[in-house]
């Protein structure tokens, strides 16, 4: 009896340190709201409703992190009490962050990212165009900031290339040298610097060895490299002179810098077409010129948009009249599809039925012409 007494004594401690820690945790997150709850049309609708402006910007640095995931929590409160959205990588090598910031809030981020050691001195990058470029904040942990997935010892980040400002990187290229663009293959294709060499693959991890492999015979020359914001170049230029290249030099601030400094001078931009962003916006105009074509009827588009077929989700060019032909999908196959019930396309999907010939590898270089209709 006695032990039963003890027993039941027990039981009911350790019912009410259960319900203690429920509430405790339950306090955490109601104060630290860590991950986004809201679908995207709640967030759509959200930022519609804003009642003032928000300033797109990007920075990015190449330092140490430690105590990554602490770091990334905190972050992520402050930002988000900021209202700050956008898409930010965290990795043991530094970070990498395109953010949409509320115009109230520009210098208190600004002074709360310059709070951190770490991000001492790092050159924040303003959008050329602005748009809802992102619709929540998403911060993620990875292996590397730039995912080229090359070993440690191809690169030293003590030695990458020399940075030139738009003024000698136009005089680099009228001199004759050789430019590079550092960029996946799909963003090339809506927009580049005259006569830059764009390696033809399909993910980045492939991306230098191929430039390694087309400069292979001219180590000795000046060769320009240039990317979006400028992060890949550093890496990649990294990687071309631990591999013996001589004059290696990468464009500073990368395209989204030179459309700026170009459009604040007033000179004439060697880099034609769209720049591509990794938002909603999915580029921004940097010269009139239309250098892509929609891969549906080959007519020059620069279009970039993912197929409406959600189970399908590719990226790819697609001009006005295709939309319109192919309910904004990239083949008969997908526009066929979504025609279905939700029930039907789920039943489908569950069997495998809907067979993408476009794989999941060429969501980053469509290559339409293979995807046959079912
Ligand atoms: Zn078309
Ligand atoms: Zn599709």
């Amino acid at each position: 009896m006695f032990l039963i007494k003890i027993y039941s004594v027990i039981v009911i401690i350790f019912k009410h340190i259960l319900i203690l820690i429920k509430f405790i945790d339950f306090n955490i997150l109601m104060n630290k709201e860590l991950y986004n709850k809201k679908s995207k049309e709640q967030l759509r609708q959200k930022l519609n409703s804003e009642a003032f402006d928000r300033t797109t910007c990007s920075f990015y640095k190449y330092v140490e992190l430690n105590d990554i995931i602490d770091f990334r929590d905190r972050l992520y409160i402050d930002w988000n009490e900021l209202k700050v959205l956008g898409r930010v990588y965290l990795s043991k090598e530094g970070v990498n962050a395109q953010v949409s910031i509320p115009n109230h809030n520009l210098s208190a981020f600004k002074k709360h990212v310059y709070s951190y050691k770490e991000f001492e001195n790092v050159d924040f990058k303003v959008a050329i165009q602005e748009g809802d470029s992102f619709y929540k904040l998403n911060i993620k942990i990875k292996d590397e900031i730039v995912a080229y997935k090359i070993a440690n010892d191809e690169y030293d980040m003590d030695h990458v290339g020399q940075h030139l400002n738009y003024k000698e990187f136009n005089n680099a290229i009228n001199n004759g040298a050789i430019v590079v663009d550092v960029r996946n293959y799909y963003e090339g294709e809506v927009g580049k610097f005259e006569n830059a060499i764009i390696p033809d693959v399909d993910a980045s991890i492939e991306l230098l060895p191929e430039i390694k492999k087309i400069l292979n015979d001219k180590r000795d020359e000046k060769i320009l490299m240039y990317c979006t914001g400028g992060i890949r170049c550093e890496k990649a230029s990294a990687y071309l002179i631990h591999h013996g290249f001589k004059d290696v030099n990468q464009l500073k601030g990368g395209i989204i810098q030179y459309a700026n400094d170009i459009k604040e001078n007033n000179e004439d931009s060697k880099f034609i077409g769209k720049n591509f962003v990794f938002d909603h916006r999915l580029g921004e105009r940097i010269t009139e010129h239309i250098i892509g074509k929609c891969h549906q009827c080959n007519k020059p588009s620069d279009m970039h948009t993912n197929c409406f077929n959600q189970a399908c989700h590719i990226l790819f060019i697609q001009c006005k009249t295709c939309a319109g032909k192919y309910d904004k999908c990239c083949s008969m196959g997908c526009s066929d599809f979504i025609k279905l019930s939700i029930e039907r396309q789920k039943e489908l999907f569950k069997a495998g039925k809907m067979k993408f010939t476009a794989q999941k590898s060429n969501s980053i270089k469509p290559k339409l012409y293979k995807v046959k209709d079912k």
